[in-house]
């Protein structure tokens, strides 16, 4: 309340104030020692942006022409913006974006598995359709921020229906958005992905890629009034509308992801998507801390290669959870001061999950049940339940890190100062 009626004071003076009147928030830079992201040179953003690369968007238009504009740049963003919307700033719906034939009742004919198989993906006209039609809704959804550019929300921001696409860029700084429901609505039907195959989407709220010091810090990411649980289920497997929250990818590195909230959702944060070491090895050096994570259900995070520092993060699984940490090809976690606060349905040996890894480092965590807390050796559980067991160091020792806060101080902290709206 207090913020909104801030932000709404800081956003007209913006308008009608010169300059140095401008709200403090985009000049804000990473502390230093504040994870990964403070490696070297730090995380400025576009702290040093003269009053010119000063923006304050309110369209995708504007957002868009912000975004290329010269650097280093800070861009508020005020109350909403719609990524699924026109030039004049109406609304799309999927059926604007349908290319050469396609609709989704003339793709499900074509590739039933009673029609198609199961033994290799689809292929010819209607997947050639889908793909049109996705490239049409991808010009509209996905906007590139580039190097030395910060980009904060003002009171209430959303960003909705959009994909932040950080790409081989450096020093960018994201805070203070509610990001909503990049719905894709173009799934492609993948047989071969599982045992049963799985419906694939591919926009995830922001995607870091091939980028450097990055911080993302008191977002807030859910799928809105679009839920998984609203989707419908097709040739038995659901249709998966969402992709990742927050993807850290193709040899992203000095990432800080601090005092967000990602809820309702289910593939929440990978880092590193391939297990071919070529790219990756000895990058994708993210921490995550205070973070809250409330009825996700799998990749808080999940991580290939990296140095990944988790620590005083607020795990709430008040139903089911797939797995929160997973330990794939050659990462190197170190969770400590995590607090995870199950349903008492919840087997604490489903916390980890071994994605092809062979170590993590785990202290200090706190299981929740009710009303009781105690500590929880995540290592120790999850190779009483499963074979092979994990190793339990991860052979690093994190250096970059600011206070670590008593776990048993975590839950209330985080619950109340993370997410938007809580810079
Ligand atoms: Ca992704
Ligand atoms: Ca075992």
């Amino acid at each position: 309340m207090k913020s909104a009626l801030l932000a709404a004071l800081a956003a007209t003076l913006l308008v009608t104030a010169p300059a140095d009147a401008e709200p403090s928030l985009g000049r804000q830079v990473l502390p230093p020692n504040d994870g990964w992201a403070a490696e070297g040179a730090g995380t400025t953003g576009g702290a040093a942006a003269p009053p010119s690369n000063v923006h304050v968007v309110d369209t995708r238009g504007e957002l868009v022409t912000a975004l290329a504009a010269p650097s280093p740049k800070i861009i508020y963003v005020r109350w909403r913006i719609d990524g699924n919307t026109d030039d004049a700033g109406n609304p799309l719906s999927c059926t604007d974006y349908f290319a050469d034939g396609y609709t989704l009742e003339a793709y499900l004919a074509a590739y039933d598995p009673a029609v198609w198989g199961r033994a290799t993906r689809p292929s010819g006209p209607l997947e050639d359709a889908r793909r049109a039609s996705a490239a049409n809704q991808n010009e509209r959804i996905r906007v590139k921020v580039g190097s030395n550019t910060t980009i904060v929300g003002l009171g209430r921001a959303v960003l909705s229906g959009l994909n932040l696409h950080v790409d081989k860029a450096d020093n960018v700084i994201v805070r203070n958005i509610s990001f909503v429901d990049a719905a894709d609505c173009f799934p492609v039907w993948d047989p071969t992905d599982g045992s049963a195959g799985n419906w694939n989407s591919a926009y995830d709220n922001i995607s870091v890629t091939g980028s450097t010091h990055v911080w993302v810090d008191h977002n807030t990411f859910t799928d809105g009034d679009n839920p998984d649980s609203a989707q419908p289920r097709y040739f038995d497997r659901p249709f998966q509308v969402h992709d990742g929250a927050l993807d850290i990818t193709n040899a992203a590195n000095f990432v800080t992801v601090s005092w967000n909230r990602f809820a309702d959702h289910d593939k929440t944060m990978l880092i590193g998507s391939t297990n071919n070491p070529a790219n990756d090895r000895g990058k994708l050096n993210v921490t995550l801390h205070h973070n809250h994570f409330r009825a996700t259900l799998q990749r808080m995070p999940r991580v290939r290669f990296g140095q990944v520092h988790v620590y005083d993060n607020f795990y709430e699984i008040p139903e089911s959870v797939s797995y929160a940490l997973g330990v794939g090809v050659e990462s190197a976690i170190v969770a400590e001061s995590n607090v995870f606060a199950l349903a008492d349905t919840v087997d604490p040996s489903e916390l980890v999950f071994d994605w092809g890894g062979t170590v993590i480092t785990a202290r200090d965590n706190l299981l929740r049940t009710g009303r009781h807390a105690a500590p929880v050796d995540l290592v120790g559980v999850y190779n009483a339940a499963h074979d092979p067991d994990l190793g339990a160091d991860a052979g690093w020792t994190p250096t970059l890190h600011t206070r670590i806060t008593p776990a048993r101080q975590v839950p209330a902290l985080v619950t109340r100062n993370a997410g938007a709206g809580n810079c």
